[in-house]
């Protein structure tokens, strides 16, 4: 087992998809709507769609998000109301929202089997709060990759731990070291998921998820 690469906020484009591998791929939570509601699959909100996508979609287009934010299938009220600052990208201002909170109930698997890299379990220790990554080896270069699943609620996983696609890791959550991207997560709950290589570079997560998971195998 490796330790996970460091993962570097300066990689601000996707590796190309090893499109030459055949691994069948799972979904990571209960949503499979990618291929065919591909705007419901994301968490986002009315005034910036883009947020939740990956690529060069935080901060109006101003900030690479290096995974996918993908939005809770089923959820529960709080019961307290969030106040959240929303940024209209259109034109650049500021709208405060009081809005009801809601957390996500969706149990979480990992996409392909593999080993339990990394278990973070505290849930304010860094912006992905309590998070799980997975080293995998693709089946025809032999070569190493990570995926990445932050924000749970509950982790149900070891270091070291074997898993197979579809193995159930943990529950989402909203955890994070931020309190404003708590607010977001209680307004918009997803999953935060990410793809990377053995030198921390990532994948567009999307065009993975739907070149591994074909639409016919939903
Ligand atoms: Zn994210």
């Amino acid at each position: 087992m490796n330790a996970p690469p460091t993962r570097s906020i300066a990689n601000t484009t996707f590796l190309s998809p090893p499109s030459e591998e055949g691994c069948p791929w799972h979904w990571p939570t209960l949503r499979t709507d990618l291929h065919t509601a591909p705007d419901r699959y994301t968490a986002r909100t009315l005034w910036n769609p883009l947020y939740g996508l990956p690529g060069w979609t935080r901060d109006c287009g101003r900030r690479f998000h290096h995974g996918c934010d993908i939005a809770a299938w089923e959820t529960r009220p709080t019961g307290q109301i969030i106040d959240v600052v929303m940024t209209d990208c259109r034109n650049g201002t500021d709208i405060p929202i009081s809005v009801p909170g809601v957390f996500p109930v969706d149990s979480v698997a990992a996409v392909t089997e593999g080993r339990v890299s990394e278990v973070t379990t505290l849930p304010d220790q860094s912006i992905l709060g309590r998070h799980v990554i997975i080293e995998h080896i693709w089946p025809i270069s032999g070569r190493v990759f990570f995926t990445l699943y932050a924000h749970l609620d509950a982790i149900t996983v070891m270091p070291g731990q074997w898993i197979s696609a579809g193995q159930s890791i943990g529950t989402m959550g909203t955890t994070s070291a931020s309190a404003d991207a708590r607010r977001w997560m209680a307004v918009a709950p997803h999953l935060h998921f990410e793809v990377f290589n053995e030198e921390g570079r990532p994948y567009d997560p999307y065009r993975l998820l739907v070149h591994f998971i074909p639409f016919s195998r939903r």
